[in-house]
C-alpha cells in the first residue's frame, strides 16, 4: 500500500520509517515545488504529482498550512484523510474556535478581532493580560503578541494597524494562569475505531515545545477520561480520520482546549519508544483503514527537543533507554533539529536518566531540562 504525505519535513520522514514494517511505502509532496520526493533524503522522485495521487491508497498531511489549492486538488481524489474541513480548521484559529464553540468544547475566553476599533475597551472585557494570535500561519509562538498591562495597548494598536485584519483576523485570548499544559493525542480510523494515547505534559519556552513527559505526572483516571471524551466528541463531529492532537490547559480539574493540530504532533514523539504503537504508525493505520494498534505504554517517557543547535555529544548513545532522532536539517536559531526519547520505569528514574543526559547536551539550548529532571527525580 502507498500513502502520499503533503509536506516533506521530519513528520513525513517519521511516518515513512514507521510505515515500512507494515509494507506501506510513503512518498511526500514538497508543497513549494509541488514535486514528489522521498521523505528520508528529499530526493525528487520520477513521478508527477497527479500520478502519485492516482497510485496512492491514501493522501494525508504532515502540517496544516498546505496551500489551499493543493488541499482542494487532493480532496477531489476522495482519498484525503483527515478531510479538508478538519485540516482547514487546524490552519485557521477563527474556524477552530467556531468548531469548539459549535460542539460546546471548553476553550479560552476570546474575541475575534477584524478591525482595530474592536480593541476599544478590550481590557475591560478580557482583563489586562491578553494574548493576540494571528488566525493563520502562526506556529511555535510566531504570530503572537502579548499584552500584560493596559498601558501597552496603544503601542499594540499601532502595530495592528499595519496588518490586514480583514484578511487575517486576530484571536484575542484571555491569558490564563493555568496549572500546566498537557496534550491528548488520539486517532480515529476510517471505520470509526478510536484509540487515545496517554496524556502528555508539555513544557514550553518562548512559545516552543521543549520537553514532553508521558504519561504525565499526577494524572488520575478521571482527567484522562475527560480528555478522551473531548477527543471522541471532536473527532466524531469532524468525521476525523487519522491522528489528531489536542493541546489543553489544565486548571485544577478543568480542561480547556488551547488548539488542535490535524496531524501527528511533537508532543506525541515519545510514542516512538514509549508506546506499543507510535503515533506515526497509528496515523498510517488510521488513514488506510487498518486496525489501530495498542496504546499501552512501556513505562514512562520523556521527549526532549533539540532546538537551534547541532553540537550533541554522541556519547549519549551509550545511555540506557535513550534514543536519538535527528532530522538531517541544517542548524538555524529556534529550528527543531531532532529529539531524544528517554524511557524509564518510574518518573523518579526518568528524572535520573534525564539528569544523566544533560552531561551530553549544550545546556544553553535546553533551558527547561535540568529543572524538569530534578522535579521528576523528586516526584
Ligand atoms: P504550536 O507550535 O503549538 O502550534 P502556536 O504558536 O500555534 O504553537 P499556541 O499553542 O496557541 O500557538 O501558543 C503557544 C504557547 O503560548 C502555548 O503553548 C502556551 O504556552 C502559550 N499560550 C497560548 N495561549 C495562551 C493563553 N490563552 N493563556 C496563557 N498562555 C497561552
Ligand atoms: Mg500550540
Amino acid at each position: 500500500m502507498k500513502v502520499l504525505v503533503y509536506g516533506s519535513g521530519q513528520l513525513a520522514q517519521m511516518m515513512y520509517l514507521a510505515a515500512a514494517p507494515l509494507g506501506v511505502s510513503v512518498q511526500a509532496v514538497d508543497v513549494n515545488t509541488e514535486s514528489v520526493v522521498n521523505p528520508l533524503d528529499k530526493s525528487i522522485l520520477d513521478i508527477s504529482l497527479n500520478d502519485a495521487i492516482t497510485q496512492a491508497d491514501a493522501l494525508t498531511v504532515e502540517f496544516e498550512h498546505v496551500p489551499e489549492h493543493l488541499l482542494k486538488h487532493a480532496s477531489n481524489s476522495g482519498k484525503l484523510y483527515p478531510n479538508i474541513d478538519s485540516i482547514l480548521a487546524g490552519a485557521d484559529r477563527v474556524r477552530e474556535k467556531a468548531l469548539l464553540q459549535a460542539y460546546g468544547i471548553a476553550n479560552c475566553e476570546h474575541e475575534i478581532i477584524r478591525t482595530v476599533q474592536q480593541l476599544d475597551g478590550i481590557t475591560e472585557r478580557l482583563g489586562e493580560r491578553i494574548i493576540f494570535k494571528a488566525s493563520r500561519d502562526g506556529y511555535d509562538g510566531y504570530g503572537q503578541w502579548r499584552l500584560t498591562s493596559k498601558s501597552q495597548l496603544q503601542a499594540l494598536i499601532k502595530e495592528f494597524q499595519a496588518l490586514d485584519l480583514d484578511k487575517v483576523p486576530l484571536v484575542a485570548e484571555k491569558m490564563l494562569a493555568f496549572d500546566r499544559e498537557i496534550s491528548l493525542i488520539g486517532s480515529r480510523n476510517k471505520q470509526g475505531q478510536i484509540r487515545c494515547f496517554s496524556i502528555a505534559e508539555n513544557l514550553h519556552h518562548e512559545g516552543q515545545l521543549h520537553v514532553s513527559v508521558a504519561p504525565a505526572t499526577q494524572i488520575d483516571e478521571s482527567l484522562q477520561t475527560q480528555a478522551n471524551e473531548i477527543f471522541t466528541k471532536l473527532s466524531e463531529a469532524m468525521d476525523y480520520v487519522g491522528v489528531l492532537a489536542v493541546e489543553l490547559f489544565q486548571c485544577g480539574e478543568t480542561l480547556l482546549v488551547n488548539e488542535i493540530a490535524p496531524r501527528v504532533h511533537n508532543s506525541g514523539h515519545w510514542t516512538q519508544q514509549g508506546c506499543h504503537t507510535s503515533q506515526f504508525q497509528q496515523h498510517i493505520r488510521a488513514v488506510l483503514g487498518l486496525p489501530l494498534g495498542s496504546v499501552g505504554t512501556y513505562g514512562v517517557s520523556a521527549m526532549v527537543n533539540i532546538i537551534g543547535c547541532d553540537d550533541i555529544d554522541n556519547g549519549l548513545l551509550g545511555l540506557d533507554n535513550t534514543h536519538l532522532h535527528l532530522y538531517g536539517k541544517t542548524v538555524r536559531a529556534k529550528r527543531k533539529m531532532g529529539h531524544i526519547n528517554v524511557v524509564a520505569d518510574s518518573h523518579q528514574n526518568l528524572g535520573a536518566s534525564l539528569l544523566a543526559l544533560t552531561k551530553f547536551l549544550p545546556m544553553t539550548h535546553f533551558p527547561q531540562l535540568n529543572e524538569e529532571a530534578k522535579r521528576l527525580k523528586n516526584s
